[in-house]
């Protein structure tokens, strides 16, 4: 009797694994379509410098509208991708189009201010031997400096490959790109790895600022927080905290001295067109962190 319910939970597993990898190769397929044609865009989330409110620079990051699906999170392709040779190429998109509207921000920006990037990637595609090439290619073509553009990594994909890794890293910083660890705290690098690394900047997880609230003033989770800030601070690091939603959360993280932070509170991530007018308004003035966090790019 054990053997054939055995048999029957196998048989289940086999047809829901089966399912999902049909589900998975599709996706490739589409996604592979998806990057020839036109279903791909970017959304811009601000970085703030959270003593003065200006804009720092803005975060790139990729939307897919499927043509049946609606809207797919890149939290479910891009590990696809990741898993395929799709992650080069699209990539190689994110890169490109990103950059091209770097472009029209700083004009809109005008003479002597800089606009800066960031843009994710993906470890595995970083350790590729070509990579360092690539994000030249994408810069020269837009007449941007390297020091305009700062890749974020996940910690997890980093450590993954670590090796690899640092020797593209070293490179990176060597033509003068700037590099971020992304969702630090969530990995395995932890505080002792964040001296070693050439990096130049971390971006402290959202579930780590999430969990401070007003009632969590003296709470251990807070103590964690201002121990990476003070930490990366020290070590010369760029501090960017990530998801700040509540004005408590931005209040703590000020006191604390954390100089950067991103999150819904201060503006969602932006369509094109709205990130640009919002640099442009930089120009003119101090725009105040909040004046455009109902007019998103992921709203319907
Ligand atoms: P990430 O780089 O850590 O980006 C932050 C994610 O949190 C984004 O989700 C953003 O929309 C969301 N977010 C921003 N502020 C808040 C907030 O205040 N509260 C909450 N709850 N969420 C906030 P998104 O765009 O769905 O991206 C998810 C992840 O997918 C990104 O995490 C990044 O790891 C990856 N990703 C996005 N674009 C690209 C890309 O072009 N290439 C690669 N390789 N990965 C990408
Ligand atoms: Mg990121
Ligand atoms: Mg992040
Ligand atoms: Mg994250």
């Amino acid at each position: 009797r054990a053997k054939s319910a055995g048999r029957a939970r196998t048989a289940l597993f086999d047809a829901s694994l089966r399912a999902q990898l049909a589900e998975q190769v599709n996706l490739e397929r589409d996604l592979r379509r998806a990057i020839e044609q036109t279903q791909l865009s970017l959304a811009f989330q601000p970085i703030y410098d959270l003593a003065s409110g200006r804009i720092d620079s803005f975060e790139a990051l990729v939307r897919w509208d499927h043509p049946e699906l609606g809207a797919v999170p890149p939290a479910t392709f891009i590990p696809i991708a990741e898993d395929s040779a799709m992650i080069s190429p699209l990539t190689d998109w994110v890169l490109a189009s990103a950059c091209r509207r770097l472009r029209e921000f700083q004009q809109l920006q005008g003479q002597g201010l800089r606009a800066r990037l960031h843009v994710n990637v993906s470890g595995t595609d970083m350790c590729r031997s070509n990579f360092v090439a690539r994000v030249s290619t994408a810069l020269l073509s837009n007449q941007l400096e390297p020091g305009q553009l700062t890749l974020e990594i996940t910690e997890s994909t980093l450590m993954h490959r670590l090796d690899a890794a640092l020797q593209v890293m070293a490179q990176l910083r060597e033509i003068g790109v700037g590099l971020s660890v992304d969702d630090f705290g969530t990995g395995y690098s932890s505080l002792a790895y964040l001296s070693t690394l050439p990096i130049t900047s971390l971006k402290i997880d959202r579930s780590f600022v999430q969990r401070l609230n007003a009632d969590a003033r003296d709470a251990k989770d807070a103590e964690v927080v201002r121990a990476v800030i003070t930490l990366g601070n020290a070590l010369g690091k760029t501090v960017i905290a990530e998801g700040i939603e509540t004005p408590e959360q931005l209040a703590q993280l000020r006191l604390m001295g954390c100089q950067f932070g991103q999150g819904y509170l201060l503006a969602r991530p932006l369509t094109p067109e709205m990130a640009g007018a919002l640099a442009q308004a930089e120009r003119l003035r101090d725009a105040p962190p909040g004046a455009v966090a109902d007019r998103d790019a992921d709203a319907p």
